[in-house]
């Protein structure tokens, strides 16, 4: 009888069994403790990312949603402004603009790095530009020193959204700290997750801050005395507390997922019918996916194949976001990002991936095309 191999595109199951003895202590510890929401976890999480990233303040939200919502409304975007960014991203990138009544405005990608074309986002401002979000997609962190140039000459705001990236780096300085505002989750899937909904927002600059932390608590610095419409946007204890467990491994697991892309990118090195994602190009990458293209118009037909031999790959992401229905008919066609939302395959890869694991992938994959 053959057996089907089962490879997921991201598995989380040596790192809970490794934490487990940690992660369920916590556990008791908040239990014990009786603060569930913005207790002393928080608190100690928020000094605890500041320092690690190197910013003033870090203030610790719900969701990284969230974190670009009420970043760009503390950072002062407000409605009617326009808001450019990149159309290969995940839909809340866009949909944090729209949310605050701004209007996106799309821009092309690097077809080889993914991410936002900066001479295109140049020749996309107009006098009604307020902000730029470059997003470091996949792990691969923005060429920042450029986009901060591009801000400063023509005044405008930067809110990065570092979702896919944190602990990146771009000219040795942390993806998210260059901008007035950068904006990190930790969804279950990503680099760093917890296990639940849970973001960051980080800024040097207090006035920022100070609105940031208002929005998050129902627009209130006191309680029960609301300045501003906010939010409830806290993140828990619970998640807080794995993270913290989390946060000291943060930097050999991205390490780890280096090695990993390393390996993939030996095993497929020099494939015709293949294009492999560039790193340490623009920064570094810290792959929080290993996305190829595959040439040719077989992309679909590959991944089914390899859901037959029971490998999962993931599409991230079929339709660019400027393509989506409720986007639809505002702007021209983005030939890149659409090109890459035809080919793109995420291979599987998390921190300690066996490499016998990966060269089972590779054997399938090849097979595939
Ligand atoms: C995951 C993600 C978000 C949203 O983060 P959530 O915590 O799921 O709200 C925003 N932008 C990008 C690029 C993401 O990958």
């Amino acid at each position: 009888m053959k057996t089907v191999q089962r490879i997921p595109v991201l598995d989380l199951s040596d790192e809970i069994e490794t934490l487990k003895p940690q992660l369920l202590k916590a556990f008791e510890d908040v239990l014990d403790g009786g603060a569930f929401i913005m207790g002393p976890n928080v608190k100690a999480f928020e000094q605890e990312c500041a320092s690690y990233l190197g910013t003033k303040h870090a203030i610790a939200l719900n969701s990284g949603t969230d974190a670009l919502v009420i970043g760009l409304l503390a950072a002062g975007v407000s409605a009617g402004d326009e808001v450019i960014t990149t159309p290969f991203t995940f839909f809340a990138t866009a949909e944090a603009i729209s949310q605050i009544g701004a209007t996106p405005v799309f821009v092309d990608v690097d077809i080889r790095t993914y991410n936002i074309n900066l001479e295109q986002l140049e020749a996309a401002i107009t006098p009604r530009t307020k902000a730029i979000i470059p997003v470091h997609l996949f792990g691969l962190a923005v060429d920042m020193d450029n986009v901060m140039k591009i801000a400063r000459e023509h005044g405008l705001i930067v809110v990065e959204d570092t979702a896919q990236a944190f602990g990146a780096e771009s000219g040795g300085k942390k993806a998210g700290t260059f901008g007035d505002v950068g904006c990190y989750s930790f969804f279950p899937s990503k680099n760093l997750g917890a296990y639940g909904d849970g973001g960051l927002l980080v800024t040097d600059n207090d006035e920022i801050a100070e609105k940031a932390e208002m929005l998050r608590a129902h627009g209130s610095k006191k309680k029960y005395h609301n300045e501003i419409v906010g939010y409830n946007s806290r993140l828990d204890e619970i998640q807080a507390a794995i993270l913290r467990i989390k946060l000291p491994h943060i930097d050999q697991w991205n390490e780890g997922r280096q090695q990993a892309a390393n390996h993939y990118h030996q095993l497929l090195e020099g494939n015709k019918n293949l294009i492999l994602p560039v790193y340490e190009e623009t920064g570094n990458s810290v792959f929080h996916q290993y996305t190829v293209r595959i040439t040719g118009g077989k992309r679909d037909d590959v991944q089914r194949k390899l859901a037959e031999a029971g490998i999962q790959t993931m599409i991230y992401y079929p339709i660019p976001v400027h393509q989506l229905p409720i986007y639809r008919g505002m702007n021209r066609s983005l030939p890149n990002a659409e090109t890459l939302a035809g080919e793109v395959l995420s291979l599987p890869i998390w921190p300690h991936i066996k490499p016998e694991i990966q060269e089972a992938v590779v054997v399938q994959l090849l097979r595939s095309m």
